[in-house]
């Protein structure tokens, strides 16, 4: 089973998917329906490019009923209303509802977007369930402060749900960017429309179905699958929407704040892409820091935002690192994703102009006319599916565009750096500024490193260890605002100063 590549006749045998498609509809107001136009389009399994269901394709209508259904139950229904405790006990009905089902989530999860199914049941989908606990832990400690004014007045602030909120996901982790957002909108309070990449809409809808058997109020959470220029902008430019918060590329993050300020200026937080550095100094241990470098970059075939797809690393070690690197990328086996030996899936795919897996092609073949060196990978890895060889390149140069790019495919380039000074510039020259890494046995390195760094999350001896107390988002044109974390949270609050002047006192 499996290849790192190296066979030229490479069809892999197709496991069967543990579970059936069930949702396939907009859920508006507590229902699932058709969309208005009637339309649906195609969801595609990346393991061989062939349509697997027909999902309802929401467009401008439906969003218009979707925010009307969250605008009502947010101005009239009980959600906003109820004490905290009772919206956290929903949220954990929610949650072990979600426990319940781990196998069916994950087979959607593996057929939409050709995640690791492994992967899925262990991580991916525990941990959505986890998520939900921890902001429900936080829904009935929501509260202002007392103010210390400067004169004789009584004053305070009251934290309210920001409104209707507009979530937009991208396709890579489908259930955990739901989540990521779901859940502090309702710990808040708020009621929402999530439209979710339309790569993947098959769990979004699943989880729409659970919400409902949760118990939480009809109307709360909308789910709206579509395309972006339709859908997803009919959201970003509704006068009812409160707060849009978008994760996705940094070239429809830029629409999604345009479209805010030409509408009602709604809020907006955006979680966009980036280019995030790994370095490693001559004090690491070779073997830890190859391993960690392609886990930082073939995970989830190197869809992932924070990607560690730039490897720096000190001149040292450099020539024993590649050894060791070339050698170990082996053992990311590329294969069917439902099978328990694969560590590589196909890339995702849809059948319109996004088209993934040609997109990473086409940066690799540029890696190679620009005059890098190809250290190993560089092909498609199999006849039939969406499937691409763990490549490395090295010897390159600032300015070539696999340099600079976001890729979003199971693609390293490697790069050599004298002094941590060095390190240190490379690593920030960058637009981008989402994450970075950090291996090395000195304190004194791993602080000054991390202080040094533009970006909004810095690993340490470690690589992709999130945590839902840990804030996560970017800096520069890798976005603004958090999620996760309690800051995770205000964004889906509204500050409000009440005042009162004391014993009758001049104001
Ligand atoms: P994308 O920006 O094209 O799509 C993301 C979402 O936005 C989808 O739901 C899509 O339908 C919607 N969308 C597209 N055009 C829109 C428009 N005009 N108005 C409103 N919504 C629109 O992103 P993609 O290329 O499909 O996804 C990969 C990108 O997402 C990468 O750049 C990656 O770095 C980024 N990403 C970031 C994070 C993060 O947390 N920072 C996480 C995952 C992915």
């Amino acid at each position: 089973h499996g290849s790192n590549g190296s066979s030229d006749d490479l069809t892999f045998p197709l496991e069967i998917p543990p579970a059936k498609i069930r949702f396939t509809k907009l859920f508006i107001g507590g229902e699932f329906v058709d969309s208005v136009s009637g339309k649906t389009f195609e969801t595609i399994d990346p393991r061989t490019g062939e349509t697997i269901a027909r999902v309802s394709e929401g467009d401008k209508e439906d969003i218009d009923l979707a925010v009307g259904a969250a605008r009502r139950a947010f101005d009239h229904g009980p959600w906003p209303r109820l004490p905290g405790a009772a919206r956290a006990k929903i949220m954990h009905k929610f949650a072990d509802l979600i426990d319940q089902h781990i196998e069916e989530l994950a087979t959607l999860d593996t057929l939409n977007a050709g995640k690791l199914f492994s992967w899925g049941k262990a991580v991916d989908i525990p941990s959505v369930a986890n998520t939900l606990r921890y902001f429900a832990g936080a829904a009935d400690k929501i509260h202002g402060q007392v103010l210390k004014m400067s004169r004789e007045l009584h004053a305070y602030t009251l934290l309210e749900p920001i409104g209707v909120v507009g979530l937009i996901i991208p396709w890579n982790f489908p259930s955990t960017m739901f989540f990521v957002k779901v859940s502090p909108a309702l710990a808040a309070g708020c009621t929402m429309v999530v439209k979710p990449a339309e790569q993947t809409p098959l769990s979004a809808l699943f989880y729409a179905h659970l919400a409902k058997e949760a118990g939480i109020p009809d109307g709360v959470i909308n789910v709206v699958s579509g395309y972006g220029p339709t859908a997803g902008a009919a959201l970003t430019s509704h006068m009812n929407v409160d707060k849009v918060s978008f994760t996705g590329s940094t070239e429809v993050g830029r629409k999604v704040m345009q479209a805010a300020a030409a509408s009602n200026l709604k809020t907006v937080s955006l979680e966009l892409g980036g280019k995030s550095p790994l370095l490693i100094f001559d004090d690491a241990d070779i073997d830890q820091a190859a391993d960690l470098a392609l886990l930082g970059v073939m995970h989830n075939k190197g869809e992932v935002c924070v990607a560690g797809s730039r490897v720096l690393v000190q001149e040292a070690i450099y020539d024993e690192f590649v050894k060791t690197l070339v050698e170990k990328a082996k053992e990311w086996v590329v294969g069917d994703p439902f099978h328990p030996n694969s560590r590589v899936g196909p890339q995702v795919r849809i059948n319109v102009d996004k088209k993934q897996y040609e997109k990473v092609m086409s940066y690799i073949e540029h890696g190679k006319r620009e005059g890098a060196t190809l250290l190993t990978g560089g092909k498609p890895a199999a006849k039939k599916g969406y499937y691409i060889e763990p490549t490395v390149f090295t010897d390159v140069t600032d300015d070539m565009m696999i340099v600079k790019d976001e890729i979003f495919g199971p693609v390293m380039v490697l790069m050599k750096f004298k002094t941590m000074e060095d390190g240190i510039r490379a690593a920030n020259n960058t637009r981008y500024g989402l994450a970075a890494g950090i291996v090395t046995k000195s304190l004194d390195t791993a602080n000054t490193v991390s202080r040094s760094i533009r970006a909004g999350v810095i690993w340490i001896n470690c690589y992709f260890a999130f945590d839902n107390d840990c804030p996560f988002g970017g800096y520069k044109s890798s976005g603004f605002g958090r999620d996760e974390g309690m800051v995770g949270l205000q964004k889906y609050l509204q500050v409000k100063s009440v005042v009162t002047p004391l014993y009758n006192s001049p104001w």
